[in-house]
């Protein structure tokens, strides 16, 4: 389904949509790259599906290209993800080979596209070493990390940032994630597609339906956490956190939905371990969907009383947005970019533990009033800071900045 740029106005109003209008217009014919490391799962694609027509719609040439690699590709570059987000992981010298050759093989696949673009967009380390392969590039260059690396483990930084250190600028979701760099930084927060199938109203029958293929009661209390089966994202302690919550709403249900992403080799341990944890309990529902299971997730969420993530890691967080958005309270772990958008008593609360997330289940289960009026403010808070029509100004003016920031023509923006 593709949705065009006008057809957000009804969300947004008029003004915002001229506005991308008239800042696209000194980047029309411009040739854009972006490049990440899979077209389905986690939260980049679900948003580079979405912004990647809008640029072009707005007459801006821009493609999506992803690295492809093998097993230990996949096993390094999800080390070095582990070890951005605060984990000693020691990557060992052929690994790091693997990484370095697959990057290079993959670059001359993509080098014409690469060495012609105005402006390219890496995503994340996965390819950070592409630029290193382009001396003569003509197009600036930048490098968007989507993940927490506020504390990261040092060694591993230090490799990366060797890669990172020659773009012209980087993005960071958070102030806290910025590194030392001598280049340019920039503060860009994600966003969701309200129009998108993940996030559209839904008719209720079809609410009630997906409920119904899940073995779901509606008629009792649900919460859910929607994630990939990432430690990050603690779905033992959400396991834990329901265990707890039950003794005080014993009809309560927990759905813990995911999938995997082609870049992740560590989700079927991690999903074993959930189903340990969840043993046979007939009120735990773990789910293993389809990568385009988006109308199935935006059921649950709708059909969720609270919608928890727990992560104790979060570049961001689309899947609380995504609950916000819907008017569901989000209980979510105190970290990263959950912190940007939870607002204790306000919209959900930060929690640290387990504990901590079942006294806010119980708190929020037993006042209804103060659970339906944070999820009203949860979702006035997504449509004035967390549309997809924010994230694409704010990438139209970076871009207009790098190309013409230095020139001494006037652009026009209004
Ligand atoms: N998602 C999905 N299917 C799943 C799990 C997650 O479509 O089984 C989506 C989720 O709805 C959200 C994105 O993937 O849009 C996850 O983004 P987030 O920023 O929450 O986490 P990431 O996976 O990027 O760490």
């Amino acid at each position: 389904m593709s949705v065009t740029l006008q057809e957000y106005a009804k969300i947004t109003g008029d003004a915002v949509i001229d506005q991308l209008v008239q800042l696209s217009k000194t980047l029309k014919g411009k040739k854009v790259v972006h490049v990440n490391s899979t077209r389905v799962g986690g939260g980049v694609a679900e948003i580079l599906d979405k912004l990647v027509p809008l640029m072009n719609e707005l007459g801006i040439e821009t493609s999506w290209e992803v690295i492809n690699g093998d097993a230990p590709f996949y096993q390094c570059t999800k080390g070095f993800h582990n070890a951005l987000q605060g984990d000693t992981v020691e990557i060992p010298d052929t690994l790091l080979k693997v990484y370095e050759s697959t990057n290079q093989e993959n670059f001359k696949r993509l080098k014409p596209e690469l060495k012609d673009a105005d402006i390219v967009i890496i995503h994340d380390p996965q390819p950070a070493p592409f630029l290193s392969f382009c001396p003569g590039r003509k197009g600036k260059w930048v490098w968007r990390c989507h993940i927490d690396v506020s504390r990261p483990y040092r060694p591993v930084w230090k490799y990366l940032r060797n890669f990172v250190v020659g773009y012209d600028a980087s993005i960071f979701s958070l102030d806290v994630f910025s590194q030392r760099l001598p280049h340019p930084q920039y503060l860009i927060s994600p966003s969701i597609d309200p129009l998108s199938e993940k996030n559209i109203d839904l008719p209720q029958k079809e609410i009630v339906a997906t409920c119904h293929e899940h073995k779901i009661d509606m008629n009792r209390p649900l919460i859910t956490q929607v994630s990939r089966y990432d430690r990050f994202k603690d779905p033992i302690g959400v396991v834990h956190a329901f265990q707890l919550a039950r003794k005080f709403v014993p009809d309560l249900q927990l759905v813990l939905a995911g999938g995997g992403a082609t870049d992740d080799p560590e989700g079927e341990a991690v999903l074993n371990e959930v189903y340990a944890a969840a043993g046979d309990d007939k009120s735990i529902h773990v789910l293993l969907l389809p990568s385009d299971a988006h109308r199935t997730i935006n059921a649950l969420q709708r059909a969720s009383d609270i919608v928890l993530q727990k992560s104790i890691k979060e570049g961001f967080g689309l899947t609380v947005t995504e609950a916000m958005w819907k008017g569901k309270p989000v209980i979510g772990g105190n970290v990263g970019g959950i912190r940007l958008q939870v607002h204790n008593h306000h919209n959900g609360f930060l929690v640290d533990t387990p504990e901590g997330a079942a006294m806010r289940i119980r708190y929020l289960y037993f006042n209804r009033d103060i659970m339906a009026e944070m999820g009203k403010n949860a979702h006035r808070f997504v449509l004035e800071n967390f549309l997809i029509t924010r994230h694409l100004r704010e990438y139209l003016t970076l871009m207009v900045g790098l190309l013409h920031g230095n020139q001494s023509d006037r652009i026009e923006l209004g």
